[in-house]
């Protein structure tokens, strides 16, 4: 089980709006608290639960929406913005059929599945730690190879000749596609080609929240490299991909590299290492990269007839390139960040939880709470609101108490909070509470765009606007 670690002793002074942690951390995170937090403040839900629920595919709420495009957005950034050697793409999910011929999915892409013969109920073999049933004891069946690609047909014909497979992973549209993006975007190895998107899964055991479903999303890099360069890359890779989760703000004791073993490479790999997660049901894997050789491409040449080498100046050669490829699932992110960032605190006296979550990723970045109801402040503060809501996702909230519209905004992961009171109707200033310290500054409504956008940039709470001044929280 994780547990978080205790957070500094923050003294607060006094008064109405001011707010003391007095206890540190006070509890540890499990899977129930945040998929019922996931469900009780609009995260997750369990997707067709009106209809009782279909047990492996899961549905995102308002939060939960912002919360994955923030993941994906920042994996975007950082693998093909700030980047000039990766493009993007995004490919159909349905592909021709015989891509995963090539690929060895239809061949390959299957897991050993056992059936009590008493209670009928399937499992995936590996699972499994003993010969019998975990549910009745029963005795089981003799493994068989189960294929994970969901089938349908295209067209209005069921027939084989029609089949078509939702894709299992984004991988095969990059591979499929490296001639097109090699001849219109004029890059030259090393580069890559992202792509963000569905996968499906018939998994045989699914679990774990939203760990494993049979529906969810790949963040994939194909990064095409020399030969004999492919070792080097490998390393850079799976060190960068490592360097992304802790700079999102995921504790580094809870990541590790797996190394995988001869016997659990994949077909094609030539090496792979995994980036596990300290999850509450023990180490599991978030991402794995692996080094993939030149398997892909000459797949595929054999299969389509097309020639997908490059050519390299410097030994006047047609190559095949090797490929690395950093593969990480958008679900287990978020998962990961949100128990990451989960966190029982107590603050005046009451229990606080709060989602520490990294300011990119926080699904409303501003919140702002006129003191109350009054109807002179309201006007003002949707006049705030008004000012910053094209610059930010922001909440406009004036129900109940201010301390417990701020417990709200803390639940769910906002960083900062803009409370308009009456002196703001005077001095026409407002004050910016941070999230995780509970300090306060006051600025001028002038810069409160500006100085939010600083903030959520990564400026120190204590660096001030002009006319700004240091509030509530702050020693001297
Ligand atoms: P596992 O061993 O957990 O089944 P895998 O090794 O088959 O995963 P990959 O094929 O390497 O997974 O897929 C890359 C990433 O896609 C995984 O690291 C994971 O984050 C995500 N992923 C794979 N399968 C699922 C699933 N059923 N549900 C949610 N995410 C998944």
């Amino acid at each position: 089980m994780l547990s978080g670690h205790l957070s500094a002793r923050v003294p607060i002074g006094v008064g109405s709006l001011e707010e003391s942690i007095v206890v540190s951390e006070i509890g540890s995170v499990d899977m129930e608290k945040i998929a019922s937090l996931g469900k009780r403040r609009g995260f997750i839900f369990q997707s067709s639960e009106i209809y009782g629920g279909l047990g492996s595919c899961w549905d995102y709420g308002p939060l939960g929406v912002e919360l994955k495009r923030n993941v994906k957005e920042a994996w975007w950034k950082a693998m093909v913005q700030e980047r000039d050697d990766v493009v993007g793409i995004d490919a159909s999910i349905l592909m021709h059929p015989r891509a995963w011929v090539a690929s060895g999915h239809v061949e390959q892409f299957a897991d050993p599945l056992v059936e009590c013969k008493s209670c009928h109920l399937r499992f995936r073999a590996d699972d499994l730690k003993e010969n019998a049933c975990p549910s009745c004891g029963g005795e089981l069946t003799e493994p068989r190879m189960f294929n994970l690609m969901f089938k349908t047909f295209m067209g209005p014909v069921e027939d084989d000749a029609a089949v078509v497979y939702l894709r299992p992973e984004t991988a095969q549209g990059i591979f499929v596609n490296f001639e097109n993006v090699l001849n219109t975007s004029r890059k030259k190895l090393p580069f890559g080609i992202a792509q963000i998107g569905k996968a499906f899964r018939n998994e045989i055991t699914t679990g774990n929240f939203i760990f494993r479903s049979r529906e969810f999303e790949q963040m994939e890099l194909e990064f095409f490299v020399k030969p004999g360069t492919d070792k080097e890359w490998f390393n850079y890779w799976v060190q960068e991909r490592f360097n992304w989760y802790v700079k999102l703000g995921i504790d580094e004791e809870h990541l590790r590299l797996r190394r995988h073993g001869k016997d659990e490479l994949a077909h094609y790999a030539i090496e792979c290492y995994d980036i596990d997660y300290l999850f509450p049901m023990g180490w599991s894997e978030l991402e794995g990269i692996a080094n993939r050789g030149d398997f892909d491409l000459k797949q595929h040449a054999r299969y389509s007839g097309k020639d997908l080498t490059c050519f390299d100046e410097e030994t006047q050669q047609h190559i095949t390139p090797y490929i690395i490829e950093p593969s990480a699932g958008v679900d287990r992110s978020v998962l990961a960040f949100l128990l990451d960032a989960y966190h029982e605190e107590i603050v005046e006296k009451e229990k606080r939880v709060v989602l520490r979550l990294h300011r990119d990723l926080a699904p409303i970045k501003v919140a702002v709470l006129p003191l109350s109801r009054n109807e002179k402040l309201v006007p003002f503060a949707r006049e705030v609101h008004a000012e910053i809501r094209g610059a930010f996702m922001t909440q406009y909230d004036d129900s109940q108490s201010i301390g417990r519209r701020y417990r709200r905004q803390d639940e769910i992961g906002t960083p900062f909070c803009v409370t308009i009171d009456f002196q703001s109707l005077e001095d026409r200033q407002v004050t910016i509470r941070d999230r995780d310290s509970l300090k306060q500054i006051r600025v001028p409504i002038g810069v409160l765009k500006s100085t939010l956008a600083a903030k959520l940039a990564g400026e120190p709470l204590d660096v001030l606007p002009p006319g700004g001044s240091k509030w509530l929280g702050f020693d001297s």
